[in-house]
């Protein structure tokens, strides 16, 4: 990451007049809005798979050695739950309070946009905040499961019937949740403000495609280029807290001024 990456004000006034024009904007959120945060990003040079091989998080090893990928989830989780909501998930829970942004979409799994007062938030990628039995359902508290594994209960087991435990995260392999749902609230949306996201992993990435093609505009913050910048309308390369401190200024800023 290079510290002397400077905000863009101009870009930052254009997705500002875009969002303040739009009927129904949303935002698509990954990695890079909660690296800020002490969140390891996946795929950047500061990676998580740089560390671990990417096989441990599939549903196929998760099945075949439950013991081995709860002992590695077990230290990723003591990461993620000491991580507070940073400027960018504060400045996106805000849009949202004033009616600029209708919903977040995000591919993260830390509950971070929640934490910030995000209300209308699909999480594709599930949540580190539960876990769910494999035999028969039941939802459990991450707290209650992380209570059990440090009891020595590796991997965690359901009180009902006994069944293995697995966190309500997608793991390589399995399907994207409320992909639909996503989907729907994308097609009918006139603007994307994408947050911290290569746009490199589907379907995730086709969320700012399905507005692009309704005809809809396109706000790319990211510090390094993604796949998607040629269907960006505005690409603003900088730290996303930064982005959407300057963001938030000027929309509030705006608004202050349309009211007498
Ligand atoms: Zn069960």
């Amino acid at each position: 990451m290079d510290p002397e990456v400077k905000c863009d004000i101009k870009g930052i006034e254009e997705a500002a007049n875009i969002l303040l024009r739009s009927k129904h904007a949303i935002a698509f959120t990954g990695a890079g809005i909660s690296t800020e945060s002490g969140i390891p990003d996946f795929r950047g040079p500061q990676g998580l798979w740089k560390q671990y091989s990417p096989e441990i998080a599939t549903i196929d090893y998760f099945l075949q050695h439950p013991r081995e990928f709860w002992l590695f989830y077990r230290v990723r989780m003591s990461t993620i739950f000491t991580a507070k909501p940073n400027r960018a998930h504060r400045a996106l829970a805000e849009l949202e309070r004033m009616g600029v942004i209708k919903a977040v979409i995000t591919q993260n799994v830390d509950g971070l946009h929640q934490a910030a007062g995000s209300k209308n938030v699909i999480e594709l990628h599930g949540t580190m905040k539960r876990a769910v039995c494999m035999a028969c359902g039941r939802v459990y508290p991450i707290d209650v499961v992380i209570r059990k594994i440090d009891s020595g209960q590796i991997p965690p087991l359901c009180d009902e019937c006994g069944g293995v435990l697995k966190p309500d995260v997608v793991l390589f392999g399995e399907p994207v949740k409320d992909f639909d749902r996503a989907r729907e609230l994308a097609l009918m949306s006139d603007a994307v403000l994408v947050i911290g996201s290569s746009l490199s992993v589907y379907p995730a990435a086709y969320i700012p495609i399905f507005v692009k093609e309704m005809g809809g505009k396109v706000i790319i913050i990211n510090l390094e280029p993604t796949e998607l910048d040629y269907i960006a309308d505005v690409i603003i390369r900088c730290r996303a807290g930064d982005a959407m401190e300057l963001l938030l200024e000027k929309i509030v800023s705006a608004k202050n001024r349309e009211v007498p």
